[in-house]
């Protein structure tokens, strides 16, 4: 072995080990960075407005999941009406408790300066829910006010907040909702439109990557599907109304699919949707 060699070899168990020192470090700090940053963003970007709703529920929490291996974080909100009423029944008061959360992916973040950016974009999310009161489109452009807002007053510290939600994975294929624009993303062509659904609003995906060829294209199953139910029912119930043959259409495609959709919903990002009475919840 020639002294190049050993030299060599020892810068590389050097590089190592500074890697392992630094990736310890940040394990050990990124609770505390994490909440901290949080706050700040509260602080400057909204005025201390989100603490103050959450404070009955004892505030946003965060936490850390290992379950997220395609997107770096996510935000989920939900806002729980309470009525009090009056001995009569009338009623006397409506207060809103909001319960809001970030989760935060360990196998996906890393270092700081991606932890900062999860952050920073989970963020515009709450406060897209809590303070502009958008739930039906999370990338919208009241989220981009947001995004722009935090990239201005912290791009010294390297954030730029996009509406991209799976920061430097490249992923081959992508899936968009039709109807609120939720992106899933997939390393192979493991979900077929005609079987899956969007798992926040059980809307059809399209493929919008690689971007279809155009043409004539044949029915999906939805379609035929709705289109044949739809006819039947009409038959039978020739009085009622539109609205209600389309519930009805609707409630018969997903006990039809509850498979694939749950599938889905799990796969790809768990949707927290309450469907319970006087609640309202959302998943980005
Ligand atoms: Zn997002
Ligand atoms: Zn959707």
């Amino acid at each position: 072995m020639t002294n190049r060699e050993t030299e060599t070899t020892i810068c590389a168990t050097n590089k190592i080990s500074a890697d392992r020192d630094a990736r310890k470090a940040f394990e050990i700090a990124k609770h505390d960075i994490a909440q901290s940053f949080l706050q700040e963003l509260d602080k400057v970007i909204t005025q201390g407005r989100l603490s103050e709703l959450a404070e009955t529920t004892g505030g946003i929490r965060l936490s850390w999941t290992n379950k997220l291996n395609t997107t770096a974080g996510r935000a989920n909100w939900k806002r729980e009406t309470v009525r009090t009423r009056n001995p009569d029944g009338s009623e006397a008061s409506i207060r809103y408790r909001h319960h809001a959360s970030i989760e935060l992916a360990e196998k996906v973040i890393d270092d700081q300066h991606r932890l900062l950016n999860v952050i920073a974009h989970e963020f515009c999310h709450l406060a897209n829910f809590m303070v502009s009161g958008i739930t039906n489109n999370p990338h919208g452009k009241e989220f981009k006010v947001w995004a722009a807002k935090c990239s201005r007053r912290f791009g010294d510290r390297g954030i730029e907040v996009t509406t991209k939600h799976s920061y430097d994975i490249d992923f081959k294929y992508v899936w968009e909702c039709t109807s609120c624009a939720m992106e899933y993303k997939r390393h192979s062509k493991s979900i077929n439109p005609d079987r899956h659904r969007c798992g926040a609003c059980k809307n059809p995906l399209k493929q919008t990557k690689p971007v279809p060829r155009a043409g004539a294209r044949k029915p999906s199953e939805y379609q035929t599907f709705m289109k044949e139910q739809m006819r039947l029912l009409k038959e039978e119930n020739p009085k009622t109304p539109q609205k209600e043959i389309m519930r009805r259409v609707a409630d018969r495609w997903s006990s039809r699919e509850a498979a694939s959709v749950d599938e889905v919903a799990v796969g790809i990002e768990h949707l927290d949707l309450d469907g319970a009475d006087g609640s309202e919840s959302r998943t980005a």
